[in-house]
């Protein structure tokens, strides 16, 4: 069964990525690796019973760094730690594909399948209407 020790209180929750029943926090962005050192993931039981001790005493819990690019390279293709693109790459790729080619999106879409899911998805949200529209509209067009 895996074991996650919440790093805000030491209470226990059924995952890593799951919100802690006792306090409620939620793990996110660098909280998610750390949450993720604290787990079954990553440690035995009896380390996590430490580490839960340790948190409950009132210790702050500081991963180095070291172990949060451990944890960040364990955690590579989760989905929760991609930030994702910005506004302004979004628009750029949103333009790209209506005015040049949708095919920009569907090489971001491969290029970060592995590294950034949630990038690759927003790229193939944008550039699958756009083909779409490419293939439906463009020879309707030129047939008239
Ligand atoms: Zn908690």
């Amino acid at each position: 069964m895996s074991r996650a020790v919440c790093v805000r209180c030491g209470g226990e929750r059924a995952g890593f990525d799951q919100i802690c029943p006792s306090c409620g926090q939620r793990p996110e962005g660098e909280g998610l690796l750390v949450a993720w050192l604290l787990s079954s993931e990553n440690l035995d039981n009896e380390e996590l019973s430490r580490v839960q001790e340790r948190v409950r005493t009132g210790e702050s819990i500081r991963p180095s760094a070291r172990m949060i690019d451990r944890a960040r390279r364990q955690l590579g293709s989760h989905f929760a730690t991609d930030a994702g693109m910005d506004v302004r790459q979004r628009v750029l790729l949103l333009t790209t594909s209506l005015l040049l080619t949708p095919l920009v999106g569907w090489v971001l879409f491969f290029w970060w399948r592995q590294d950034r899911p949630r990038a690759s998805l927003q790229a193939l949200a944008l550039s699958l209407p756009a083909t779409v529209l490419f293939t439906v509209l463009v020879p309707y067009l030129s047939l008239r």
